[in-house]
């Protein structure tokens, strides 16, 4: 083997050991700081480096050259590279591709809408859950994203949009509660007062309906708003559409996320993606009322992307306002959502699938 492959060898062994500058949270640089000497202002500079999502160590002017090569020396940089922005021209909507420091492409998307500036997060590389209709379950699953990372997402998008991100939706590339640790990590760092400080009130965690984790998250105390992606409440069409779904029962599903809002008093949204003719029928507007009938919630009723990757196609629009004003009717609140971007690729993981098939 030449010393070039070994050089990359070493550095890739290197890299499995090291973490990227957003993953230190106030606790690792305390302990950073002591192994080298560095008085705790330090600690606070570079939490205040962090919220500027910086992506080199030669932007920290406050810092010294020579720490700066021990931040470099400690730490892989940069921590999220981006690839491409795709920017709609029918509404403020910006979808960016970001490479991750192992080679790893994700993609996150920033909505401005007149209440804020809100960030659609991935919080996995692929997805294990493999839904029949999702473009980002056709490249399987390579990794969980680590806290920082998702952190990374939300802070370089601020830096390039120079705005205040506001919201925080994790919507994208991944089931968040499969990433349990990181993603509840995450959250806490975004609330706590070392840096981050954005309100847990406005945070969305969408999920497929992992049973055990809604539970666990509802013991977490951190008031999040609960996006239940449904999409049937008839437990043979869920299978179909979401192989997961055979391992949790639409009840226990239900019982979970009323035990979520007992706990933290958030409303529960549930998701609903029409497809036509499977799911859109007035007689699953029906079975969809009377599983929620007199509970706290919200639906969402949301028309399905018309993407390559799925099997099913979108409902007609008539359809979907019938199948609105059937759960209206049965006094469920509800409204139609379409997805963000339509002009460009609106579809959660279809710009990272369309990067790897021209890749
Ligand atoms: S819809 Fe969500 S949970 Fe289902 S495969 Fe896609 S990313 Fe995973």
């Amino acid at each position: 083997m030449n010393n070039e492959n070994n050089f990359k060898i070493n550095r890739l062994n290197k890299q499995n050991e090291m973490e990227i500058f957003y993953d230190y949270d106030y606790g690792d640089l305390i302990v950073l700081a002591k192994k080298y000497n560095w008085p705790k202002f330090r600690v606070k500079q570079l939490l205040e480096w962090q919220a500027k999502s910086i992506q080199s160590t030669s932007e920290m002017t406050n810092i010294s050259k020579d720490m700066q090569a021990i931040l470099e020396q400690e730490m892989i940089w940069p921590a999220l590279k981006i690839i491409k922005i795709e920017r709609s021209k029918i509404e403020p909507v910006n979808k960016y591709l970001f490479e991750l420091h192992d080679g790893n492409i994700i993609e996150t998307v920033s909505m401005h809408y007149n209440y804020g500036h809100s960030v659609c997060l991935t919080t996995q590389v692929g997805c294990k859950m493999g839904c029949s209709f999702c473009a980002s379950a056709k490249l399987g699953f390579q990794r969980n994203l680590t806290a920082g990372e998702m952190l990374a997402q939300l802070t370089m998008i601020a830096h390039t949009e120079q705005t205040h991100v506001s919201h925080a939706v994790l919507m994208g590339i991944g089931e968040a509660l499969d990433n349990y640790d990181q993603t509840i990590k995450f959250l806490r760092r975004l609330r706590s007062e070392h840096g981050f400080t954005l309100s847990m009130r406005n945070v969305t965690l969408s999920t497929c309906g992992l049973v055990p984790e809604i539970i666990k998250l509802a013991d977490e105390d951190l008031p999040i708003t609960l996006a239940i992606s449904l999409h049937s409440a008839e437990q043979n069409t869920r299978n179909i559409l979401m192989p997961i779904a055979k391992r949790y029962p639409i009840e226990d599903i239900v019982a979970a996320a009323d035990y979520y809002f007992t706990k933290t008093g958030r409303r529960i949204t549930y998701e609903y993606t029409l497809f036509d003719k499977i799911n859109d029928q007035p007689i699953h507007a029906e079975q969809l009322a009377k599983l929620l009938k007199g509970k706290s919630v919200h639906v969402n009723l949301i028309p399905a992307n018309e993407v390559a990757e799925s099997i099913w196609s979108r409902s007609e629009k008539g359809t979907i306002e019938k199948f609105l004003r059937i759960l209206r009717e049965n006094k469920i609140n509800a409204t139609i959502r379409y997805s963000a971007g339509q002009d460009i690729t609106a579809a959660c993981g279809q710009l990272r699938r369309q990067n790897a098939q021209s890749s």
